[in-house]
């Protein structure tokens, strides 16, 4: 038994079964909510591993409730969409799903992609316990193995959304959306010299070691040394 639960929230019953049968065949436990407008304060309240999170749901459609759930866990979702046109909006990561599939889908391929995101957000977790990474919000001060490097506040917005995740990939709108929430224009250019001078201080005052990853054509992501 894996014991891990999903949470399945999917207002079409008959989907909703399908899913939850082989999931549960699998060695998972279930939860099922139908409706978008209950899912937020369920996951407030219970623990859960992984949501499979439909986007045409009643109340509050799918991809109103990741943005919601985001705002408060790291838990992993995955999107289910009908419409290869939403892909794009899934995929724009200022969301935050970690992955999406598309209807119809086998099941035995969700399964494997219920797992195969599982171990990653395993290892990512652990990687996060590992490494003894302290950021103090106070003091835009970032303390690793020892060193202490002071940054500015901007790069320490950048660093703290980078290292929330590692590994996972940053578009520079997406750290522009997130640094500046206020909406102002901001150019990629801004966010390229940022990143620049924080990998400059890291790289002089914190560890040699790489931290921070350009992506080409992408964007930017944190990993911590191997
Ligand atoms: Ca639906």
């Amino acid at each position: 038994m894996r014991g891990e639960t999903i949470l399945i929230v999917e207002d079409e019953v008959k989907i909703a079964n399908i899913i939850q049968e082989y999931l549960e065949d699998s060695g998972f436990k279930t939860v099922c909510i139908e409706n978008g407008l209950d899912v937020s304060d369920w996951v407030q309240q219970h623990p859960v591993d992984l949501i499979l999170l439909d986007i045409m749901l009643p109340g509050k459609d799918g991809l109103q409730v990741c943005k919601e759930v985001r705002a408060f866990s790291q838990v992993p979702i995955i999107m289910l969409t009908a419409k290869v046109e939403e892909i794009d909006r899934i995929l724009g990561l200022e969301l935050g799903a970690d992955d999406y599939i598309c209807k119809p889908f086998s099941p035995r391929e969700l399964v494997a992609r219920v797992k195969a995101l599982l171990r990653r957000s395993a290892l990512r977790m652990e990687s996060q316990k590992v490494e003894d990474w302290q950021m103090d919000e106070e003091r835009y001060q970032v303390r690793y193995q020892g060193k202490t490097v002071s940054l500015s506040m901007v790069e320490f917005a950048i660093l703290k959304l980078l290292s929330a995740s590692p590994g996972r990939i940053y578009s520079r709108s997406n750290l522009i959306g997130s640094i500046y929430p206020d909406n102002r224009v901001v150019s990629d250019r801004t966010v390229d010299s940022h990143i620049k001078k924080l990998r400059h201080k890291l790289a002089e005052e914190l560890t040699q070691k790489e931290l921070i990853y350009s992506v080409y054509g992408v964007g930017y992501k944190f990993e911590f040394p191997a």
